[in-house]
């Protein structure tokens, strides 16, 4: 949490954005509420393992690419996206990631997007589930890259949005996460000045 609150206080020193809310801003974040919880239930209920993030990749995309002026990126570092947002004012080149793979765990519950998903891990078959949490952070850089495009001539600055593949760790010796993600060019065209993690 103080990562955050730090990573926050970068993000508004860095483009002044605390002074620049729409007026509008509580109820963006009220409308975009009810598909936040519908894409964090469909990707909960269809998670996939590192580097086999396929549909999920797919979808972040198809999504990203409905909001008219976002330049989307895909795939990127095999399954990931990156997208990119001008605000309609100057202002520092800001990134916000979040990680899109799920574990090899079993979930045990009954709720009616619980996963019963199954894949091929190492040779055997295994149960996988968003155990980390990391069907959150994808639901909810997609709902702030919807928020921020409908504020985007009040956007100081530009947004880089980053859904990374693999943060658990690709399988075997395969390439993959953070370090591919760059690799093939993450962080530039528009060089990002400012991080910000969802984790
Ligand atoms: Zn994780």
């Amino acid at each position: 949490m103080r990562k955050l609150l730090f990573a926050m206080s970068l993000l508004i020193a860095g483009n002044s954005m605390a002074q620049e809310l729409p007026k509008n801003y509580a109820q963006l974040l009220e409308k975009v509420e009810p598909e936040l919880i519908q894409w964090r239930r469909h990707f909960h209920q269809n998670p996939e393992l590192s580097n086999r993030e396929y549909n999920t990749g797919k979808y972040i995309a198809d999504f990203l690419k409905t909001l008219p002026g976002v330049e989307v990126r895909y795939p990127v570092a095999k399954t990931g996206v990156v997208a990119v947002l001008k605000g309609g004012k100057p202002g520092a080149v800001v990134a916000l990631r979040a990680d899109i793979d799920a574990l090899p765990v079993y979930e045990r519950n009954s709720l009616p997007f619980a996963s019963k998903v199954t894949a091929d891990y190492d040779g055997k078959k295994v149960p996988v589930m968003h155990a980390c949490g990391h069907d959150s952070h994808t639901s909810i850089l997609m709902a702030t890259a919807k928020v921020l495009h409908a504020m985007q001539k009040d956007l100081p600055g530009t947004v880089v949005f980053l859904f990374q593949p693999a943060e658990e760790g690709a399988p075997g010796n395969e390439e993959g996460g953070a370090p591919l993600m760059i690799k093939e060019g993450a962080l530039d065209n528009p060089k990002v000045e400012i991080g910000l993690p969802l984790k």
